[in-house]
């Protein structure tokens, strides 16, 4: 009996000193937080500056992001830093956010939903998100931006949680947790193996959800960072260049425009495919050609 007592307790130094360097080391979290996908979002007068009920979905992002945060500090996040992710990157007011992390703000990012995240961080977050441009069922379902119909890289259909998943990968960082409606989290699954899923809200089709209450909802969004957090490993990078990009668009101005340049290649009218050897620089030209082209 004292000699199992003496075996349990030398086995619990062994697993405290192997512990020990990680959490001294410290754990570096990248939050991007879009808005269709944050608890009790339900309506598109929400989403954008100047709608009647856009302010109280601003402080509802706030809230869902701050559940995020302290999950992170609880599984062992030493440093936070919050991207605001969706339309003007401007929704988050730093007055509403945890005082622990940082802020980027303002859409005029080269990267977008991933800008600043690099090999340095350890995992990322994808909170607020919505299933991708023509899914069947998920509230508010886009790509980027309204015009677009597809987006492949390498072949396979990607959503903003796909390509951001991509870019993680090629800097070796972890997708750790998604939260949003169930299609949002059922898609990011399926191209970020391993990745905590919390449904916030149940899609029954591009309009209508059944949301969780709200507190249950922050709950499983700050357990789930947490376990996430706690028990993401750093991958080795990811990169599979040549990166083959396919966008298919709503209508042909955006393909007509932009097949003035060699590189672009215009397999359909309403299609653009081009090549990168890097996937940051297959996520730029990705980013310009959704946001950036203006053909009114
Ligand atoms: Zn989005």
């Amino acid at each position: 009996m004292r000699r199992l007592t003496f075996v349990t307790a030398l086995l619990l130094v062994v697993v405290a000193l192997v512990s020990l360097p990680r959490a001294q080391a410290g754990r570096k979290v990248y939050i991007s937080v879009d808005m269709e996908g944050i608890s009790g979002v339900n309506g598109d007068d929400q989403t954008s500056a100047g709608q009647p009920e856009y302010g109280r979905a601003r402080k509802l992002m706030a809230e869902d992001a701050n559940a995020a945060i302290r999950g992170a500090f609880a599984g062992g996040a030493t440093d936070v830093v919050v991207n605001d992710s969706h339309g003007s990157q401007r929704n988050l007011l730093p007055e509403d956010l945890d005082s622990r992390a940082r802020l980027i703000s303002h859409s005029f990012k080269r990267h977008g939903m991933m800008e600043g995240l690099d090999e340095t961080f350890d995992s990322v977050l994808f909170i607020g998100y919505h299933a991708k441009a023509s899914a069947s069922r998920g509230l508010f379902a886009h790509t980027g931006s309204g015009v677009v119909r597809d987006l492949q890289i390498n072949g396979k259909s990607v959503g903003e949680g796909g390509m951001n998943a991509a870019l993680a990968a090629w800097y070796g960082v972890a997708v750790a947790l998604v939260t949003g409606d169930d299609a949002a989290v059922e898609e990011v699954k399926g191209v970020a193996p391993g990745v905590t899923g919390v449904a916030v809200k149940r899609a029954i089709n591009t309009r209508a959800v059944e949301l969780l209450p709200l507190a249950e909802s922050r709950r499983l969004i700050e357990a789930g960072a947490k376990s996430a957090v706690a028990g993401a490993k750093k991958p080795a990078p990811l990169r599979q260049g040549p990166y083959t990009v396919q966008m298919q668009f709503r209508d042909v101005t955006i393909p007509e425009v932009m097949s003035a340049f060699r590189e672009m290649e215009r397999p359909a009218p309403d299609t653009l495919s081009f090549r990168r050897d890097a996937m940051p620089e297959a996520y730029r030209l990705i980013r310009v050609l959704y946001r950036f082209i203006n053909t009114n």
